[in-house]
């Protein structure tokens, strides 16, 4: 009888959601999202069914307004969720859509708080972090493991311990913990400095760190160490004695050449084995050859092409991440190293521009918002266009392409974008109405994915291989209508239509080897196993450009 019940008690607990915190401690920028995507590739690669969230403790509701110097890049998602950029890591990593569930911010969390408040369902209490803050982020926590679609939700929790800010989280966390038991894990990362003078590497930093953590009541139960420099066992075991945890579970985490031999380094330092066995989980051994093979690709080019990034923030690489990423897929797919030309939009100029493009292959104009850096997008598409580089323009990439073409080559010398210009006489890039209302500050901004119908026999058709597709949006303007029987009069052609609305969403020129723009992200959906088919394309017409 009492085996029976040990019995029933094991397969429920083999049925149930488990939940990993991830937590970073030290100094930020060590990796979490990377060593996240990871331990959930691997877990996946075992075929068990992962996700990914993340806490960001900032009081914005979402980065949609962040300046892309103060956050990177912002990651939208399927459902036109604005999002931090480690969700586009956790999608390429796993193949796995992401939703506004997985991305919630201190800003959000008060949000529901305070609505909650307002409409009298604390009625009678004092309102407080504890529990009332707490208790939502738990909420908010247990969501997509409440589901029924994981067999593990990993949490990571942004920022470092130690801050202000993450003290809500932590102290979520630690309940958690306590009520989940067996069904959670505590994931710290830090940092082990090496001092070259000494040639010594610290550990010191590690143990405050996990002191830190335990004084918020959590006792990690692995740590990952981000070091430069190979961990000797000796550090190990003083590392695991020191904060009491067992010596496997002090993970290595070295720099690597590139993010996606990072998972294969976790399974080498057996991560997903030790997670597994304090879950009490069993499961096959990972299937990573289809990883593999793109990391044999990826580290052995036939050849190396050259593509100019156009953009505003091209000081900041993580401002155009995910474009950046899809170079990398793109590149392994026609096995060849992609080198990404940064291009400040404003240097470019009729003076400077053959000299700027002299050494590469292609150009890429980059999504973007706002004024500056405009004429210098619109010079680099005529040079493109005039010179038959293969070219792609990703959203206002596209528009400064409509709006090239419309002064160019149909004669419209004042023609703009009424974003740029409202007083313009030919807006050939306008805002149109009655378009979906999401958000608030969003207003009418066009958000999330939406379908796509290509044109047969087009480039996009070449391209996409099909006539019927979904990509993601964040923009506000559209090619104005009004105007397309006059551009495609010319060879600039719609080969891409919205069908519910008429919206261009793909232009492209008849006349030129490889000349396209989108109205929309396809950056957002390449991921390492399946890289998009505009990147593969726009790769390999560069490679086979003389
Ligand atoms: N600023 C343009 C618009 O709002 C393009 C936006 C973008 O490139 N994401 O339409």
């Amino acid at each position: 009888m009492r085996d029976e019940h040990f019995v029933f008690d094991k397969k429920l607990l083999q049925m149930q959601t488990r939940y990993i915190f991830v937590t970073g401690g030290v100094t930020s920028s060590l990796g979490k999202g990377i060593i996240s995507a990871s331990l959930a590739k691997l877990l996946r690669a075992r075929g068990l069914s992962v996700t990914i969230q993340k806490f960001d403790p900032y009081i914005n509701i979402d980065p949609d307004t962040l300046n892309p110097f103060e956050h990177g890049e912002c990651y939208v998602t399927e459902d036109g969720a604005v999002t931090d950029l480690d969700l586009g890591h956790y999608e390429r990593f796993l193949d796995v859509r992401t939703s506004q569930a997985n991305n919630i911010t201190t800003g959000r969390i008060y949000q529901n708080v305070i609505s909650r408040e307002r409409r009298g369902e604390y009625l009678g209490k004092t309102v407080q972090v504890i529990p009332h803050i707490t208790d939502e982020i738990k909420r908010n926590v247990q969501l997509l493991g409440k589901t029924g679609k994981y067999d593990i939700v990993i949490t990571e929790i942004g920022g470092t311990v130690g801050d202000i800010e993450s003290l809500p989280y932590l102290e979520a966390v630690r309940q958690l913990r306590w009520e989940l038991g067996e069904l959670s894990l505590s994931i710290h990362l830090t940092y082990v400095p090496y001092l070259a003078a000494a040639h010594e590497l610290k550990t010191k930093p590690t143990q405050r760190s996990v002191k830190a953590l335990n004084e918020q009541g959590i006792q990690p139960d692995i740590l990952v160490l981000r070091t430069e420099h190979e961990l000797y066992p000796e550090l190990r075991e003083k590392v695991a004695l020191f904060c009491n945890v067992s010596k496997e579970s002090v993970i290595q985490s070295i720099d690597a050449k590139t993010i996606y031999q990072v998972p294969l380094m976790m399974q080498e330092e057996k991560l997903d084995e030790v997670v597994l066995a304090k879950l009490r989980m069993k499961s096959d051994k990972p299937d990573m050859t289809a990883w593999t093979a793109f990391l044999e690709k990826y580290f052995n080019p036939q050849k190396t092409v050259r593509i100019a990034l156009v953009g505003k923030y091209v000081k900041l690489q993580d401002a155009y991440k995910s474009i950046l990423e899809s170079f990398v897929h793109a590149g392994a797919e026609n096995h060849c190293k992609v080198e990404a030309v940064m291009v400040q939009a404003e240097d470019i100029t009729p003076e400077t521009v053959a000299e700027l493009f002299s050494e590469v292959g292609g150009i890429l104009v980059a999504p973007g918002f706002g004024e500056r850096g405009i004429e210098g997008k619109i010079e680099a598409i005529r040079y493109a266009r005039e010179n038959n580089i293969p070219f792609l323009g990703i959203c206002l990439g596209m528009q400064c392409a409509v709006v090239e073409f419309a002064r160019n080559v149909l004669g419209l010398k004042d023609a703009h974008s009424t974003e740029i210009n409202p007083q313009t006489s030919h807006k050939v890039i306008d805002f149109m109405e009655g378009q979906k209302n999401i958000q608030d500050i969003g207003g009418t901004m066009r958000l999330g994915a939406y379908p796509c119908n290509i044109i047969s026999g087009t480039l996009a058709h070449k391209i996409y291989g099909t006539t019927q597709i979904s990509e993601r949006h964040r923009h506000r303007y559209e090619f104005n209508n009004e105007y397309l029987s006059a551009f495609e009069e010319k060879g600039m052609r719609a080969s891409g239509i919205n069908p519910n609305s008429d919206l261009v969403e793909i232009v492209e020129l008849s006349s030129h080897p490889f000349f396209i723009g989108v109205q929309f992200h396809p950056e957002l959906r390449s991921t390492v196993l399946n890289p998009h088919p505009l990147f593969v394309k726009f790769v390999e017409a560069v490679s086979n450009n003389p």
